[in-house]
């Protein structure tokens, strides 16, 4: 996705060869216009899909995933990563190790929103290792419901993530897919078969 790429060229920060910073549109500020367009793209890669629910984590897969169900005409759902007072039984929950934060935390979801029938697409901001995809699948499995795909905003093609997904079968699609942050550059995927 053009506009994805160009805003991630001119405002993303490389913070080192692992990680990149998009504080300025995705992770602190965002960006209501490109959340907008995010959610268009989405709703026209999964339309065939017959999503029933967008499944995300807090907090930074809300603002693209409310788009994208906004479009898709959808209810979107986060799992939670901390226990809630008010949500504390019927609960789905997995075991995901956060690849920023460097914890595993519990991640949960009310059995009320997801349940048999339900097509679910997953969206979250990064893929990195998987692991938040993976656990949001999981309670998608834990549902009963079917995993109709993922979608991710930046893939981070040189870590294990995307090829772990596909592996289990899932259909993945990521609006930015990221080969190298060597040397403080951000070289796109698709920048190098083109050439
Ligand atoms: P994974 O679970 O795939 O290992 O990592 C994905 C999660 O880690 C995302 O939900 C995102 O919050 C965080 N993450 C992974 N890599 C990056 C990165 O390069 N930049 C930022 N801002 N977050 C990342």
């Amino acid at each position: 996705m053009e506009l994805l790429k160009d805003k991630i060229l001119n405002d993303g920060i490389v913070l080192n060869e692992n990680v990149l910073k998009v504080d300025s549109f995705i992770n602190h500020q965002m960006d209501p216009f490109l959340m907008k367009e995010i959610g268009k793209e989405f709703a026209r890669i999964f339309r065939e899909e017959n999503i029933t629910k967008i499944l995300t984590i807090e907090s930074s897969g809300i603002a693209p995933a409310i788009m994208a169900g906004l479009e898709l005409e959808v209810p979107v759902i986060f799992a939670r990563k901390r226990q809630s007072l008010t949500l504390t039984n019927d609960l789905f929950s997995a075991e995901v190790y956060s690849y920023t934060k460097q914890e595993t935390s519990k991640i949960t979801v009310s059995n009320k929103y997801i349940g048999k029938g339900d097509n679910v697409l997953i969206i979250d901001d990064f893929l990195a290792n998987g692991q938040a995809a993976i656990g949001l699948a999981e309670l998608v499995k834990k549902a009963n419901a079917n995993v109709s795909g993922i979608g991710i905003l930046i893939e981070k093609s040189f870590q294990p993530g995307a090829d772990t997904i596909r592996a289990k079968g899932y259909r993945l699609e990521s609006l930015a897919r990221i080969l190298s942050l060597q040397d403080k550059n951000v070289q796109f995927v698709e920048e190098v078969i083109q050439k």
